[in-house]
Protein backbone atom coordinates (compact mmCIF):
# COMPACT_ATOMS: atom_id res chain seq x y z
CA UNK A 1 0.00 0.00 0.00
CA UNK A 2 1.40 3.72 -0.96
CA UNK A 3 1.89 5.25 1.85
CA UNK A 4 0.42 9.10 2.28
CA UNK A 5 3.70 10.75 0.38
CA UNK A 6 2.71 9.03 -2.54
CA UNK A 7 -1.41 9.70 -2.62
CA UNK A 8 -2.91 12.20 -4.54
CA UNK A 9 -4.44 14.94 -2.73
CA UNK A 10 -8.21 15.56 -2.58
CA UNK A 11 -10.31 18.29 -0.99
CA UNK A 12 -13.34 15.67 -0.05
CA UNK A 13 -13.52 11.91 -0.14
CA UNK A 14 -17.00 10.67 1.09
CA UNK A 15 -17.60 7.05 1.40
CA UNK A 16 -21.30 5.64 1.38
CA UNK A 17 -22.95 1.73 1.21
CA UNK A 18 -24.47 2.47 -2.01
CA UNK A 19 -23.67 5.10 -4.71
CA UNK A 20 -26.20 5.89 -7.25
CA UNK A 21 -24.48 7.70 -10.05
CA UNK A 22 -27.03 8.17 -12.67
CA UNK A 23 -24.31 8.13 -15.87
CA UNK A 24 -22.62 6.68 -17.62
CA UNK A 25 -24.15 3.92 -15.70
CA UNK A 26 -27.57 4.23 -14.03
CA UNK A 27 -26.62 1.05 -11.30
CA UNK A 28 -26.13 0.85 -7.88
CA UNK A 29 -22.46 0.88 -6.91
CA UNK A 30 -22.30 -0.96 -3.11
CA UNK A 31 -19.07 0.43 -1.18
CA UNK A 32 -18.37 3.25 -3.42
CA UNK A 33 -16.06 6.62 -2.68
CA UNK A 34 -16.18 9.57 -4.75
CA UNK A 35 -13.33 12.37 -4.38
CA UNK A 36 -13.97 15.96 -4.97
CA UNK A 37 -10.99 18.75 -5.39
CA UNK A 38 -11.63 22.66 -6.28
CA UNK A 39 -15.55 21.60 -6.14
CA UNK A 40 -15.32 19.22 -9.46
CA UNK A 41 -15.47 15.34 -9.11
CA UNK A 42 -12.04 13.72 -9.55
CA UNK A 43 -12.54 9.77 -9.05
CA UNK A 44 -15.58 7.46 -8.62
CA UNK A 45 -14.55 3.37 -7.65
CA UNK A 46 -14.65 1.27 -4.68
CA UNK A 47 -14.01 2.49 -1.36
CA UNK A 48 -11.09 0.64 -0.54
CA UNK A 49 -9.13 1.32 -3.86
CA UNK A 50 -10.08 5.24 -3.59
CA UNK A 51 -8.83 5.40 0.13
CA UNK A 52 -5.42 4.17 -1.13
CA UNK A 53 -5.27 6.43 -3.86
CA UNK A 54 -6.42 9.88 -2.23
CA UNK A 55 -5.33 11.52 0.38
CA UNK A 56 -8.49 13.92 1.34
CA UNK A 57 -8.58 17.14 3.39
CA UNK A 58 -11.87 16.28 4.65
CA UNK A 59 -13.09 12.51 4.96
CA UNK A 60 -16.81 11.73 5.60
CA UNK A 61 -17.73 8.12 6.15
CA UNK A 62 -21.45 7.46 5.98
CA UNK A 63 -22.25 4.02 7.57
CA UNK A 64 -26.05 4.15 6.47
CA UNK A 65 -27.46 5.98 3.68
CA UNK A 66 -27.37 6.34 -0.21
CA UNK A 67 -25.16 9.13 -2.25
CA UNK A 68 -26.63 10.48 -5.38
CA UNK A 69 -26.14 13.28 -7.51
CA UNK A 70 -27.94 16.15 -5.83
CA UNK A 71 -31.70 16.90 -6.95
CA UNK A 72 -32.50 18.99 -9.38
CA UNK A 73 -36.25 21.02 -9.14
CA UNK A 74 -36.69 21.95 -12.45
CA UNK A 75 -39.38 23.98 -12.03
CA UNK A 76 -40.50 26.08 -9.13
CA UNK A 77 -41.87 29.03 -7.55
CA UNK A 78 -39.54 29.36 -4.44
CA UNK A 79 -41.32 32.31 -2.67
CA UNK A 80 -44.83 31.04 -2.80
CA UNK A 81 -43.88 28.92 0.09
CA UNK A 82 -45.08 31.24 1.80
CA UNK A 83 -48.34 30.87 0.40
CA UNK A 84 -48.57 27.58 1.35
CA UNK A 85 -52.22 26.35 2.20
CA UNK A 86 -53.76 29.34 1.10
CA UNK A 87 -55.75 28.29 -1.88
CA UNK A 88 -57.03 24.45 -1.16
CA UNK A 89 -59.22 22.43 -3.33
CA UNK A 90 -59.73 24.53 -5.75
CA UNK A 91 -59.48 24.30 -9.85
CA UNK A 92 -56.49 26.12 -11.64
CA UNK A 93 -58.38 28.66 -13.05
CA UNK A 94 -59.90 29.98 -9.53
CA UNK A 95 -57.06 29.14 -7.92
CA UNK A 96 -55.25 31.81 -10.21
CA UNK A 97 -57.61 34.26 -10.45
CA UNK A 98 -60.05 34.40 -7.24
CA UNK A 99 -56.90 33.13 -5.26
CA UNK A 100 -53.31 33.61 -6.07
CA UNK A 101 -53.46 36.48 -8.27
CA UNK A 102 -55.32 38.93 -5.78
CA UNK A 103 -53.17 37.61 -2.66
CA UNK A 104 -49.74 38.24 -4.90
CA UNK A 105 -51.17 42.24 -6.01
CA UNK A 106 -51.82 42.71 -1.82
CA UNK A 107 -48.30 41.04 -0.96
CA UNK A 108 -45.86 40.70 -3.51
CA UNK A 109 -42.72 43.03 -2.84
CA UNK A 110 -39.18 42.30 -2.41
CA UNK A 111 -38.94 42.05 1.30
CA UNK A 112 -41.98 38.68 0.55
CA UNK A 113 -39.39 37.24 -2.30
CA UNK A 114 -36.25 37.44 0.24
CA UNK A 115 -37.85 35.14 2.75
CA UNK A 116 -40.39 33.54 0.79
CA UNK A 117 -37.49 32.18 -1.01
CA UNK A 118 -35.30 31.86 1.86
CA UNK A 119 -37.91 29.44 3.26
CA UNK A 120 -38.16 27.71 0.13
CA UNK A 121 -34.26 27.01 -0.19
CA UNK A 122 -33.66 25.89 3.07
CA UNK A 123 -36.15 23.39 2.04
CA UNK A 124 -35.06 22.30 -0.89
CA UNK A 125 -31.43 22.04 0.39
CA UNK A 126 -32.61 20.03 3.51
CA UNK A 127 -34.75 17.47 1.42
CA UNK A 128 -31.39 16.93 -1.05
CA UNK A 129 -32.56 19.56 -3.85
CA UNK A 130 -28.55 21.59 -5.21
CA UNK A 131 -30.36 23.61 -7.72
CA UNK A 132 -33.41 24.41 -9.00
CA UNK A 133 -35.29 26.19 -11.32
CA UNK A 134 -37.34 29.70 -10.40
CA UNK A 135 -39.48 31.60 -12.38
CA UNK A 136 -41.28 34.51 -9.99
CA UNK A 137 -40.67 38.05 -9.19
CA UNK A 138 -37.74 39.99 -8.16
CA UNK A 139 -35.65 37.06 -9.21
CA UNK A 140 -32.28 39.39 -8.41
CA UNK A 141 -33.48 38.86 -5.36
CA UNK A 142 -34.11 35.30 -5.42
CA UNK A 143 -30.23 35.19 -7.06
CA UNK A 144 -28.97 36.48 -3.87
CA UNK A 145 -30.79 34.55 -1.63
CA UNK A 146 -29.71 30.96 -3.31
CA UNK A 147 -25.98 32.52 -3.56
CA UNK A 148 -26.13 32.80 -0.21
CA UNK A 149 -27.20 29.65 0.77
CA UNK A 150 -24.95 28.47 -1.99
CA UNK A 151 -27.51 26.80 -3.61
CA UNK A 152 -27.23 26.89 -7.39
CA UNK A 153 -30.68 28.69 -9.18
CA UNK A 154 -31.80 28.82 -13.13
CA UNK A 155 -33.66 32.20 -12.76
CA UNK A 156 -36.24 32.07 -15.50
CA UNK A 157 -37.36 35.90 -15.08
CA UNK A 158 -40.90 36.37 -15.54
CA UNK A 159 -41.91 37.64 -18.60
CA UNK A 160 -45.68 39.02 -17.95
CA UNK A 161 -47.78 41.59 -20.23
CA UNK A 162 -49.12 44.85 -18.21
CA UNK A 163 -47.67 45.58 -15.15
CA UNK A 164 -46.97 43.57 -11.70
CA UNK A 165 -45.18 44.52 -8.67
CA UNK A 166 -41.55 43.65 -9.98
CA UNK A 167 -42.25 45.50 -13.96
CA UNK A 168 -44.21 48.39 -15.73
CA UNK A 169 -44.78 46.09 -19.21
CA UNK A 170 -42.88 43.15 -20.88
CA UNK A 171 -40.52 45.67 -22.13
CA UNK A 172 -39.38 46.25 -18.65
CA UNK A 173 -39.18 42.53 -18.01
CA UNK A 174 -37.00 42.11 -21.13
CA UNK A 175 -34.79 45.02 -19.61
CA UNK A 176 -34.61 43.58 -16.26
CA UNK A 177 -34.13 40.11 -16.86
CA UNK A 178 -31.36 40.76 -19.67
CA UNK A 179 -29.30 42.63 -17.24
CA UNK A 180 -29.72 39.58 -14.89
CA UNK A 181 -28.19 37.57 -17.92
CA UNK A 182 -25.72 40.34 -17.90
CA UNK A 183 -24.34 40.39 -14.45
CA UNK A 184 -24.09 36.32 -13.87
CA UNK A 185 -23.24 35.48 -17.60
CA UNK A 186 -19.61 34.55 -15.12
CA UNK A 187 -21.13 32.89 -12.37
CA UNK A 188 -21.40 28.71 -12.74
CA UNK A 189 -24.08 29.37 -9.55
CA UNK A 190 -26.55 31.63 -11.66
CA UNK A 191 -28.38 30.14 -14.64
CA UNK A 192 -30.43 32.71 -16.30
CA UNK A 193 -33.70 32.04 -18.59
CA UNK A 194 -35.76 33.62 -20.69
CA UNK A 195 -39.82 32.33 -17.98
CA UNK A 196 -42.75 33.75 -20.35
CA UNK A 197 -45.15 32.39 -17.80
CA UNK A 198 -47.69 31.05 -20.50
CA UNK A 199 -48.68 31.51 -23.66
CA UNK A 200 -51.94 32.97 -22.83
CA UNK A 201 -50.37 35.59 -20.54
CA UNK A 202 -47.57 36.85 -23.10
CA UNK A 203 -48.48 38.11 -26.19
CA UNK A 204 -47.46 36.78 -29.88
CA UNK A 205 -44.85 39.66 -30.58
CA UNK A 206 -43.08 39.51 -27.47
CA UNK A 207 -43.05 35.47 -28.26
CA UNK A 208 -41.31 36.12 -31.24
CA UNK A 209 -39.24 38.52 -29.27
CA UNK A 210 -38.22 35.78 -27.34
CA UNK A 211 -37.61 33.36 -29.41
CA UNK A 212 -35.47 35.86 -31.73
CA UNK A 213 -33.24 36.57 -28.42
CA UNK A 214 -32.84 32.98 -26.62
CA UNK A 215 -31.20 31.89 -30.19
CA UNK A 216 -29.21 34.89 -30.40
CA UNK A 217 -27.86 34.65 -26.52
CA UNK A 218 -28.19 31.09 -26.09
CA UNK A 219 -30.90 31.56 -23.26
CA UNK A 220 -33.22 28.84 -22.50
CA UNK A 221 -36.98 29.40 -22.33
CA UNK A 222 -38.95 28.52 -19.52
CA UNK A 223 -42.78 27.94 -20.19
CA UNK A 224 -45.97 27.04 -18.53
CA UNK A 225 -47.64 24.63 -21.23
CA UNK A 226 -50.70 22.48 -21.57
CA UNK A 227 -51.04 23.12 -17.73
CA UNK A 228 -55.01 21.67 -17.99
CA UNK A 229 -57.82 20.93 -20.64
CA UNK A 230 -59.58 25.12 -20.08
CA UNK A 231 -56.43 26.36 -20.91
CA UNK A 232 -55.98 24.25 -23.89
CA UNK A 233 -59.75 24.62 -24.98
CA UNK A 234 -59.16 28.29 -24.94
CA UNK A 235 -56.30 27.47 -27.02
CA UNK A 236 -58.43 26.28 -29.96
CA UNK A 237 -61.46 28.65 -29.20
CA UNK A 238 -58.84 31.53 -29.61
CA UNK A 239 -56.90 30.10 -32.25
CA UNK A 240 -58.33 27.45 -33.70
CA UNK A 241 -55.25 25.19 -32.97
CA UNK A 242 -53.86 24.07 -29.09
CA UNK A 243 -51.06 26.21 -27.34
CA UNK A 244 -48.55 23.09 -28.72
CA UNK A 245 -49.39 23.86 -32.48
CA UNK A 246 -49.47 27.43 -31.86
CA UNK A 247 -46.24 27.69 -30.60
CA UNK A 248 -44.74 25.13 -33.25
CA UNK A 249 -46.14 27.02 -35.72
CA UNK A 250 -44.07 30.21 -34.74
CA UNK A 251 -40.89 28.36 -34.55
CA UNK A 252 -40.75 28.12 -30.77
CA UNK A 253 -40.30 24.76 -30.39
CA UNK A 254 -36.99 23.87 -29.80
CA UNK A 255 -34.14 22.29 -27.71
CA UNK A 256 -33.71 25.19 -25.59
CA UNK A 257 -37.57 25.09 -24.82
CA UNK A 258 -38.16 23.71 -21.45
CA UNK A 259 -42.41 23.29 -21.17
CA UNK A 260 -43.58 22.54 -17.95
CA UNK A 261 -47.13 20.60 -17.74
CA UNK A 262 -47.55 19.57 -20.45
CA UNK A 263 -51.32 17.45 -19.60
CA UNK A 264 -53.72 16.79 -22.74
CA UNK A 265 -51.34 15.89 -25.59
CA UNK A 266 -52.67 14.71 -28.15
CA UNK A 267 -50.09 12.09 -30.22
CA UNK A 268 -49.29 14.68 -33.19
CA UNK A 269 -48.54 17.14 -29.97
CA UNK A 270 -46.35 13.87 -28.83
CA UNK A 271 -44.73 13.92 -31.97
CA UNK A 272 -43.84 17.94 -32.30
CA UNK A 273 -42.26 17.79 -28.72
CA UNK A 274 -40.02 14.92 -29.48
CA UNK A 275 -39.23 15.78 -32.77
CA UNK A 276 -38.17 19.55 -31.97
CA UNK A 277 -36.41 18.44 -28.83
CA UNK A 278 -38.30 20.50 -26.30
CA UNK A 279 -37.75 19.25 -22.78
CA UNK A 280 -40.84 18.31 -20.80
CA UNK A 281 -41.07 19.40 -16.68
CA UNK A 282 -43.54 16.71 -14.97
CA UNK A 283 -45.11 18.31 -11.93
CA UNK A 284 -47.42 15.61 -10.68
CA UNK A 285 -47.78 17.13 -7.17
CA UNK A 286 -49.39 20.07 -9.01
CA UNK A 287 -51.34 18.41 -11.84
CA UNK A 288 -53.10 16.02 -9.09
CA UNK A 289 -53.55 18.77 -6.34
CA UNK A 290 -55.41 21.25 -8.96
CA UNK A 291 -56.82 18.58 -11.12
CA UNK A 292 -55.07 19.77 -14.18
CA UNK A 293 -54.95 16.35 -15.80
CA UNK A 294 -51.68 14.06 -16.54
CA UNK A 295 -48.64 14.40 -18.73
CA UNK A 296 -48.54 11.17 -20.38
CA UNK A 297 -44.80 10.86 -19.28
CA UNK A 298 -44.55 7.52 -21.27
CA UNK A 299 -46.09 8.37 -24.24
CA UNK A 300 -42.85 11.15 -24.39
CA UNK A 301 -40.05 8.78 -22.95
CA UNK A 302 -40.98 6.66 -25.67
CA UNK A 303 -40.95 9.40 -27.89
CA UNK A 304 -37.34 10.41 -27.03
CA UNK A 305 -37.96 13.39 -25.12
CA UNK A 306 -36.10 13.99 -22.36
CA UNK A 307 -37.68 14.79 -19.05
CA UNK A 308 -37.75 16.50 -15.65
CA UNK A 309 -39.01 16.71 -12.47
CA UNK A 310 -40.68 20.03 -10.88
CA UNK A 311 -42.55 20.16 -7.44
CA UNK A 312 -44.21 23.55 -8.77
CA UNK A 313 -44.54 26.27 -5.93
CA UNK A 314 -45.84 24.90 -2.51
CA UNK A 315 -48.96 26.96 -2.70
CA UNK A 316 -50.23 23.94 -4.99
CA UNK A 317 -48.11 21.43 -3.79
CA UNK A 318 -47.68 21.68 -0.48
CA UNK A 319 -43.63 21.07 -0.23
CA UNK A 320 -40.86 21.22 -2.77
CA UNK A 321 -39.28 17.60 -2.11
CA UNK A 322 -37.76 16.45 -5.09
CA UNK A 323 -37.57 12.62 -4.02
CA UNK A 324 -41.49 12.29 -2.36
CA UNK A 325 -42.48 14.12 -6.15
CA UNK A 326 -40.61 11.40 -7.83
CA UNK A 327 -42.19 8.67 -5.94
CA UNK A 328 -45.17 9.96 -7.51
CA UNK A 329 -44.36 10.49 -10.60
CA UNK A 330 -43.19 6.98 -11.11
CA UNK A 331 -46.84 5.60 -9.27
CA UNK A 332 -48.85 8.15 -11.49
CA UNK A 333 -46.51 6.70 -14.93
CA UNK A 334 -47.69 3.03 -14.02
CA UNK A 335 -51.50 4.36 -13.35
CA UNK A 336 -51.34 6.04 -16.88
CA UNK A 337 -49.31 3.87 -18.97
CA UNK A 338 -51.81 1.31 -17.45
CA UNK A 339 -48.45 -0.70 -16.94
CA UNK A 340 -46.01 -1.63 -14.12
CA UNK A 341 -42.92 -1.22 -15.66
CA UNK A 342 -43.64 2.22 -16.38
CA UNK A 343 -42.10 5.08 -14.54
CA UNK A 344 -39.43 2.68 -13.44
CA UNK A 345 -37.17 3.60 -10.41
CA UNK A 346 -33.65 4.27 -12.45
CA UNK A 347 -35.26 6.33 -14.83
CA UNK A 348 -37.20 8.39 -12.68
CA UNK A 349 -34.37 8.94 -10.48
CA UNK A 350 -32.61 10.14 -13.48
CA UNK A 351 -35.60 12.04 -14.12
CA UNK A 352 -34.84 13.82 -11.04
CA UNK A 353 -31.11 14.49 -11.46
CA UNK A 354 -29.80 14.37 -15.31
CA UNK A 355 -32.88 15.07 -16.70
CA UNK A 356 -33.39 18.52 -14.92
CA UNK A 357 -29.68 19.03 -15.82
CA UNK A 358 -30.21 18.66 -19.40
CA UNK A 359 -33.27 20.82 -19.44
CA UNK A 360 -31.34 23.68 -18.17
CA UNK A 361 -28.65 22.81 -20.79
CA UNK A 362 -25.94 21.70 -18.08
CA UNK A 363 -25.98 18.06 -18.26
CA UNK A 364 -22.17 18.07 -19.71
CA UNK A 365 -21.60 19.67 -15.56
CA UNK A 366 -24.45 18.57 -13.05
CA UNK A 367 -26.74 15.62 -12.61
CA UNK A 368 -24.79 12.45 -12.47
CA UNK A 369 -21.48 11.70 -10.42
CA UNK A 370 -19.02 11.23 -13.04
CA UNK A 371 -15.24 12.38 -13.03
CA UNK A 372 -15.16 16.43 -14.59
CA UNK A 373 -19.05 17.08 -13.07
CA UNK A 374 -19.71 20.28 -10.33
CA UNK A 375 -19.43 18.00 -7.05
CA UNK A 376 -23.31 18.61 -6.27
CA UNK A 377 -24.16 15.47 -4.31
CA UNK A 378 -26.68 14.45 -1.09
CA UNK A 379 -26.57 11.79 0.86
CA UNK A 380 -30.17 9.87 1.95
CA UNK A 381 -29.70 8.39 5.39
CA UNK A 382 -32.86 5.31 6.33
CA UNK A 383 -34.61 7.10 9.66
CA UNK A 384 -37.14 4.02 9.99
CA UNK A 385 -38.03 0.25 9.70
CA UNK A 386 -39.68 0.97 5.89
CA UNK A 387 -36.16 0.66 4.66
CA UNK A 388 -35.37 -2.46 5.97
CA UNK A 389 -34.06 -4.77 4.73
CA UNK A 390 -32.40 -2.83 2.16
CA UNK A 391 -32.53 -5.12 -0.57
CA UNK A 392 -32.55 -2.70 -3.63
CA UNK A 393 -31.44 0.85 -3.10
CA UNK A 394 -33.03 2.37 -6.16
CA UNK A 395 -37.09 0.87 -4.98
CA UNK A 396 -35.83 1.98 -1.42
CA UNK A 397 -34.78 5.31 -1.75
CA UNK A 398 -37.99 5.92 -4.52
CA UNK A 399 -40.68 4.62 -2.98
CA UNK A 400 -39.19 4.68 0.56
CA UNK A 401 -39.17 8.42 0.16
CA UNK A 402 -40.60 9.49 3.24
CA UNK A 403 -38.94 7.38 5.46
CA UNK A 404 -35.24 9.07 4.33
CA UNK A 405 -34.12 12.23 5.09
CA UNK A 406 -30.81 14.13 3.13
CA UNK A 407 -28.28 14.08 5.88
CA UNK A 408 -25.64 15.62 3.95
CA UNK A 409 -25.31 17.48 1.16
CA UNK A 410 -22.48 19.11 -1.14
CA UNK A 411 -22.99 22.56 -3.84
CA UNK A 412 -19.49 22.30 -5.71
CA UNK A 413 -18.25 20.38 -3.01
CA UNK A 414 -19.30 22.68 -0.30
CA UNK A 415 -21.05 21.62 2.31
CA UNK A 416 -24.69 22.94 2.67
CA UNK A 417 -26.08 20.39 4.41
CA UNK A 418 -24.34 18.74 7.06
CA UNK A 419 -25.43 15.76 9.51
CA UNK A 420 -28.82 17.02 8.71
CA UNK A 421 -28.90 21.55 9.62
CA UNK A 422 -28.25 23.89 6.94
CA UNK A 423 -24.50 24.85 7.48
CA UNK A 424 -25.66 28.53 5.93
CA UNK A 425 -29.19 29.44 7.13
CA UNK A 426 -29.94 31.03 10.58
CA UNK A 427 -32.91 28.95 10.61
CA UNK A 428 -33.90 30.96 13.92
CA UNK A 429 -33.88 34.39 11.87
CA UNK A 430 -35.78 32.33 9.14
CA UNK A 431 -39.03 31.47 11.39
CA UNK A 432 -38.65 35.07 12.58
CA UNK A 433 -38.73 36.52 9.01
CA UNK A 434 -41.62 34.07 7.51
CA UNK A 435 -44.02 34.97 10.60
CA UNK A 436 -43.83 38.57 9.98
CA UNK A 437 -44.71 37.60 6.53
CA UNK A 438 -47.28 34.92 7.59
CA UNK A 439 -48.92 38.21 9.50
CA UNK A 440 -49.23 39.69 6.63
CA UNK A 441 -50.38 36.83 4.78
CA UNK A 442 -53.32 36.53 7.58
CA UNK A 443 -54.35 40.19 6.93
CA UNK A 444 -54.46 39.45 3.31
CA UNK A 445 -56.79 36.20 3.21
ZN1 LIG B 1 -45.60 26.85 -12.04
Amino acid sequence: MPDTAEKQACDLLIEAPWVLPVAPENVALADHAVAVSEGIIVAIGPSQALKQQFAAEEHVVVTDGILTPGLINAHTHAAMSLLRGCGEDLPLQSWLNERIWPLEGKLVDSEFVRTGTALGVAEMLASGTTTFSDMYFFPEVCAEVARNAGMRVQLAFPLFDGANAWSESIDDCFSKGLELHDRYRDDPQVIVAFGPHAPYTVNRKALEKIQMLSEEINLGIHIHLHENAAEVAEARSLNGVSWVEYLADMGFLSPQLQAVHMTQLTEREIELTATNGVHVIHCPHSNLKLASGLCPTTALREAGVNLAIGTDGAACNNTLDVLQEARTASLLAKHDAGRADAGCVRDTLEMATLGGARAIGMETSLGSIEPGKRADLAVFEPTGFATLPLLDPFASLLHGAPSYRASHVWVDGRAVVRSGALTNIDTQALRRDVEQQAERVRAAL
